[in-house]
């Protein structure tokens, strides 16, 4: 009958909704885990300027080096982390991690370049940012201008404390990167009151098979408005050449993607970093040649 149906129906709902729980729970007891066995290492992708293919800054993504399933993409941990309060612990670890690995380049005598590491809407909620940050920039001895930080647009436009976290921290002269910019529903209408530096075009006006030419046109209006505005720009995503060529054209300075390196571990990153002109010191912000 239809209501035995509809009684069976609600009955799986019900099950798989309690797996789901259950599978989460399994999770985050294994990152807490995780965490103390120091299986999450943060990998490293450069930015590039599309003009020269020389790496300007990096960002910090997380991989969990897990000891049977070998190595786990963040998708699959970062959203459970985010959903259960439970993201500032692992975010706190990276942020660690990245000044630490600062740190230990400058002392074997390298020239630092800038890193990013993300900040989810849900670390305001669990820690003081704005003072963890500070915190681990002055323990660590590193310029401001080395951390630098990544927060997504629709963090930033749906949460005050997301604006007002901002504010402070450029106060205290850290650079703040827009992740995602263009994936949110008011990005135009956000750009009124933005206080940040750079732009991160989101990879889905590059990677769309549908309507290139519109995203193509998109782009280059982003691109043309950023620099009236003075905000810096970073595409993501770009995966070929073609890719890069078109945003030189328009103007667009700096890229992340495949095409010029994909995210590589400690010992790859600094082998590369190592290699003759592989650096251009004069960065997405230019002045770090002091640093
Ligand atoms: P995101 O911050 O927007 O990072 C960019 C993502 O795009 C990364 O995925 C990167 O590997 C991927 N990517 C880079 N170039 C290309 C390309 O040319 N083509 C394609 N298809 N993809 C490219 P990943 O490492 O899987 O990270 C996914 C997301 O997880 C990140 O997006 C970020 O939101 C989050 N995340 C990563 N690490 C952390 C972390 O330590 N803390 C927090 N809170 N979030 C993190
Ligand atoms: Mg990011
Ligand atoms: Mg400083
Ligand atoms: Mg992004």
């Amino acid at each position: 009958s239809v209501k035995n149906a509809y009684a069976k129906r609600v009955a799986w709902y019900e099950d798989s909704m309690s797996e789901k729980l259950e599978n989460e729970a399994k999770l985050l007891l294994e990152v807490k885990q995780a965490l103390k066995n120091r299986e999450f290492v943060p990998y490293w992708q450069p930015q590039c300027s599309t003009r020269t293919g020389r790496i300007v800054g990096l960002e910090a993504l997380v991989r969990w080096q897990h000891p049977e399933r070998g190595i786990v993409m963040p998708g699959a941990f970062i959203p459970v982390l985010e959903r259960n309060g439970f993201i500032a612990s692992l975010d706190l670890y990276v942020w660690d991690e990245v000044c630490r690995n600062l740190r230990s380049w400058i002392d074997r005598g390298n020239r630092p370049i800038p890193v990013s590491v993300n900040i989810s809407r849900a670390d305001l909620y669990a820690i003081d940012v704005v003072e963890t940050l500070e915190d681990l920039v002055s323990t660590y001895g590193l310029d401001h201008r080395l951390l630098e930080l990544e927060i997504t647009e629709s963090a930033y436009a749906e949460d005050r404390k997301m604006a007002e976290a901002v504010r402070q921290l450029k106060a205290l002269g850290f650079t703040i990167l827009m992740d995602d910019f263009g994936s949110g529903y008011s990005s135009l209408n956000m750009l009124k009151d933005i206080t940040v530096d750079v732009l991160k075009i989101d990879m889905g006006f590059l990677n769309r098979e549908d309507d290139t030419q519109r995203s193509e046109s998109i782009l280059e209006a982003v691109v043309s408005m950023a620099r009236l505005m003075d905000l810096r720009i970073i595409a993501e995503g770009a995966e070929t050449k073609e890719q890069v060529d078109f945003l030189q054209e328009i103007g667009c300075d700096y890229a992340q993607g495949y095409y010029f390196h994909r995210p590589m571990d400690t010992e790859q990153i600094e082998a590369l970093l190592g290699q003759p002109n592989a650096v251009d010191f004069r960065g997405v912000l230019s002045p770090l040649m002091d640093l």
